[in-house]
């Protein structure tokens, strides 16, 4: 394959170069002007931009277990079409849960026949586990999986938040096997007790968000972090909504965050408008908090950026309450496209930053960067083709998730995804997706000592 006269992306280059690049067995060949032609298939990328392909280190695709909410297939596609090239799958909402070697195999075993982009599963360690398997389980799965996602409130009483004592046991072994613990930080000493006193005080977004500000989200990382920095153990936070809780990751030495675009496009006052289509964990927050969270991200105090892509059905975001209805978006395809649009094309990143924050700092916090994350000789051929000029309306009944309710619905996106390639294979071109089901590889971590 050859890719001709496209703008491309290159890392640590201020601007896009004009150049060709040839794929060779899945991987980039060669980079230049004018490559001679061999005999292969060509793209003319004329008028288009080419970027790595995109990296969503944080989805949740239900499958096994509950694949008429999401299954891989139908999330992987919606991936593809957004300009993700690699996703990673979380452990606790699939049945069975990523937390011992065989449920990782056993799960392997069943998406791998339906993912079209490549990807990786992380493990999960829930006071459940704790209190069977750990400390085994996570040297078991260590060579298998970029990390282990943990609650400091309870997704679900299938998978139970840790305690502080059980946090420095956990982060003791993460240090051990140079893995980062995932941490979904919401204080349980205050969501509880602030879900119990307010509930019956009304049934609005507001109230939700009352019982998970600012504060119970800074809480957490705050603690979680004070003990990941006195044990000097690798910490991540994911789905940071708080500008104070962005901060204090960006004062410690171990610990590294990613925001949404949720979180970057929308805060409470839109929550009020929106409702239950834009009701997530932890919740948008204060409006004075999106510029914060944008200066962060733009310095790389915040590392990257991930969807947290979940769908819930219909009837699931419709149950007559906020308090029931289903917390979770399927972001997934409008990860790249929203950061594109208001990131990069709205003068908010420059694009190193953007190229980091959509692909190269996940690659490398997650050990993927020797195959993953940078537009490289060498590396996969992962690349995703912007049309810069195009402009268009999201529309959630036309994604290829199985969740259509989107907070992101009617929102005018600049530059559109034509077309994305994983390992030289085109996967989605022009609005359908043209790769088999099973295109997708399986990716473990690396083991260099790198990152
Ligand atoms: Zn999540």
């Amino acid at each position: 394959m050859l890719i001709r006269n496209g703008a491309v992306a290159l890392p640590d280059t201020p601007a896009f170069v004009k150049l060709d690049i040839r794929v060779h067995n899945g991987v980039i060949a060669a980079l230049g002007r004018d490559l001679p032609p061999d005999g292969e298939p060509e793209i003319d990328a004329e008028g288009l931009e080419v970027f790595p392909g995109a990296i969503d280190p944080h989805v949740h695709f239900f499958d096994p277990g509950f694949p008429d909410k999401e299954d891989f297939y139908h999330g992987s596609a919606a991936a593809a079409s957004g300009g993700v090239t690699t996703v990673i799958d979380m452990p606790c909402t699939s049945d069975p849960q990523v937390i011992n070697l065989d449920n990782l195999k056993h799960k392997r075993s069943i998406v791998e026949r339906k993912a079209v982009v490549d990807f990786a599963f992380f493990g999960g360690v829930s006071s459940q586990v704790y209190a069977d398997g750990f400390p085994d389980c996570m040297h078991e799965l260590a060579a298998y999986v970029p990390a282990f996602k943990t609650y400091a409130t309870s997704g679900s009483a299938l998978f139970e938040r840790l305690n502080h004592y059980q946090f420095s046991r956990v982060l003791e072994v993460a240090r051990e096997v140079n893995r980062p613990i995932l941490l979904h930080a919401e204080d349980a000493g205050f969501v509880l007790p602030a879900g119990e006193a307010l509930r019956e005080t009304g049934d609005s977004p507001r109230v939700f968000y009352e019982t998970r500000p600012e504060l119970a989200e800074t809480l957490a990382v705050f603690a979680v972090s004070e003990i990941a920095e006195t044990l000097q153990a690798p910490l991540h936070i994911v789905h940071i909504g708080s500008a104070r809780a962005a901060e204090i990751v960006a004062g410690r030495t171990t610990t590294s965050g990613e925001t949404c675009p949720q979180y970057l496009a929308f805060d409470l006052t839109d929550f009020e408008r929106i409702g239950a289509p834009l009701k997530i964990t932890p919740p948008v927050k204060q409006p004075d908090q999106k510029d914060q969270l944008w200066t962060r991200l733009a310095a790389g105090e915040i590392d990257f950026v991930a969807s947290d892509h979940a769908p819930g059905s219909y009837k699931e975001k419709n149950t007559g309450s906020i308090w029931t209805d289903y917390a979770g978006i399927p972001g997934g395809p409008t990860l790249f496209p929203y950061l594109y649009s208001a990131g990069l094309r709205g003068g908010r990143l420059s694009l190193p930053r953007f190229l980091e924050a959509t692909a190269d700092a996940a690659a490398r916090r997650y050990r993927l960067d020797d195959r993953k994350g940078r537009i490289q000789v060498g590396l996969d051929a992962d690349l995703t083709l912007v049309d810069p000029n195009e402009r268009y309306t999201v529309r959630g009944e036309d994604s290829f998730s199985r969740g259509k309710i989107t907070p992101f619905e009617g929102m005018t996106l600049t530059g559109r995804v034509r077309t994305t390639l994983v390992r030289g294979t085109v996967v989605y071109r022009d609005g359908e997706i043209v790769a088999e089901p099973g295109a997708g590889r399986f990716l473990a971590p690396h083991n260099t000592g790198r990152s």
